[in-house]
């Protein structure tokens, strides 16, 4: 395995690995402290706000081309290096080390996406009378903080940091302090390709007080955030007070309609593999699944089929198809949950339980018929559970898709191209996949609405997000 690396502040372009109090980051798989990690001091904080000021000045004067070159090339270190960036992921993720890596690819992707928008920067004209010219020109938001969570912890970072450098802005970014490094990997390869220093910063401490303390300053002009939506509703009412404009990626309840008419195998499929990615710890993680009553015996059936085969262990390993979840407080969680769906009437088909007594493993479960009053109804379990409900039809399923707060990823399964066009209007989700398990692209906005958040990353939306728009009326 490779060599996880030494954990930094990137302040100013220095690289700060002593001198600071530090937090022990836990290896998954075990629950033992391997690696110590810097935190920043407030006067750490207010020297990376003064360098995101004169990074800003700096880097938006670049020009389009120089930008793209300098993201390109990032994206080509990212690849070249994503071997040790998955691994050092794994360790303290504790994703099977495929999926770390793809995660990896992925981020130098977006970049790649990012970087072509440097110059896709159009603005537009009005029109006008001779002697008259008005123009709408697209300018950076200025220097922007970035908060990360876990469960990505290279895309969500990257998510932060490609769309601000792509729209000229400078950025601090925090990534958790809980899998620092494959955010401090993005966050090196913008540095070695050629970002200034000043303008791609990283940071760690205790997060209220570093949130609190960027929020605080004139100086950044953008909040953005990954995580869940108590604290991004913290997040926001902090950005109100400076009015910092917001961009909030927060959690999801994903639910996945599946019905009578639907190419049943491949539903289970595609749904099963999706559930127990990354331990089920996905923002867009399939939860509710709610199928038509004809076929509800049999994909719960094949489901459990699935869930069962699922060969969990340490990330490291090659056969490993689901690691331990990311912190005790997963597997801690998840048993809660259930605890709470079963004396609430639900059924435990399979899992349930935790595995060994070392690191935070936890069993691939199913649960059925769980009534909408317990908690794993209406709260994001947040790993690897699925629950799977008969529903009598079209009326009732959108019915309940729709019933809660929030609206990130949905999923539906039907051959009626009807159906199909009704739920693309009728969800209310940010993102919803028919017919496949896929709702993230480079090039696709990505997001939710209700208390799944504002704002919007990737696509060209990722980096307009990053921009105001100034218009200019000139008269001759
Ligand atoms: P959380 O919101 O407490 O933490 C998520 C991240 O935000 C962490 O990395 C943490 O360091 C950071 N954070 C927490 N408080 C902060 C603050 N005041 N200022 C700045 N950063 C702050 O979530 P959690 O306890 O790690 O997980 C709980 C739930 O959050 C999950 O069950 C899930 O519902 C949701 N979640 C969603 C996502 C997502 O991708 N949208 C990711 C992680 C967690």
């Amino acid at each position: 395995m490779s060599d996880y690396p030494q954990l930094s502040l990137l302040i100013g372009g220095e690289t700060i690995t002593s001198g600071r109090e530090t937090v022990d980051v836990l290896d998954p798989a075990s629950g033992e402290a391997f690696a110590a990690l810097p935190r920043a001091t407030s006067a750490d904080l207010d020297t990376a706000l003064g360098h995101a000021e004169a990074g800003f000045a700096k880097w938006r004067a670049t020009s389009a081309d120089e930008r793209e070159a300098i993201l390109r090339k990032a994206a080509g270190l990212i690849r070249e290096r994503a071997k040790d960036i998955g691994a050092a992921i794994t360790r303290e993720q504790g994703k099977p080390v495929k999926e770390a890596i793809g995660e990896t690819i992925y981020c130098a992707m977006l970049l790649e996406f990012y970087a072509g928008e440097c110059k896709r920067n159009y603005g537009r004209t009005l029109v006008r009378p001779d002697g008259q010219r008005a123009e709408v020109r697209h300018e950076p938001v200025g220097p922007i903080a970035g908060f990360s969570a876990w469960n990505f912890p290279a895309l969500n970072v990257m998510r932060k940091i490609g769309g601000a450098l792509a729209a000229g802005c400078s950025v601090i970014v925090k990534p958790s302090e809980e899998t620092p490094a494959g955010g401090l990997a993005m966050v090196q390869a913008m540095l070695d390709a050629g970002v200034p220093g000043e303008a791609c910063q990283a940071v760690f401490g205790v997060p209220d007080e570093i949130s609190r303390h960027l929020l605080g300053s004139p100086i950044i002009r953008k909040m953005t955030f990954t995580g869940s939506t108590a604290v991004g509703k913290h997040l926001a009412a902090l950005a109100a007070e400076n009015l910092q404009r917001a961009t909030l990626e927060l959690g999801g309840h994903g639910p996945v309609l599946v019905f009578e008419d639907a190419d049943i195998d491949k539903a289970l499929d595609t749904m099963a593999a999706n559930k127990f990615r990354n331990a089920g710890q996905v923002c867009v993680s399939p939860t509710r699944f709610l199928v038509e009553e004809g076929v509800f015996e049999r994909f719960r059936d094949g489901f459990v089929e699935r869930a069962k085969a699922i060969t969990v262990g340490n990330g490291m390993d090659k056969e490993t198809q689901m690691g331990p979840m990311a912190s005790e407080r997963g597997p801690d969680g998840i048993q809660a949950k259930v605890a709470d769906a079963r004396d609430k009437g639900g059924r435990l088909l399979a899992g349930g339980e935790r595995i060994g007594n070392q690191g935070f493993f936890h069993q691939p479960t199913v649960l059925a018929e769980v009534p909408i009053d317990a908690e794993i109804m209406n709260e994001e379990p947040f790993g690897p559970v699925a629950i799977i409900n008969p529903m009598p039809g079209y009326d009732a399923m959108i019915k309940e898709a729709n019933r809660l707060p929030y609206g990130l990823a949905a999923y539906a399964w039907t051959q009626n191209a009807g159906k199909r066009a009704r739920l693309a209007s009728e969800i209310e989700s940010g993102m919803i996949a028919i017919n496949g398990g896929g709702v993230s692209a480079v090039d696709a906005p990505f997001g939710g609405v209700k208390w799944s958040g504002y704002g919007l990353e990737d696509g060209a939306e990722g980096v307009a997000a990053c921009m105001v728009s100034k218009t200019v009326h000139e008269t001759f």
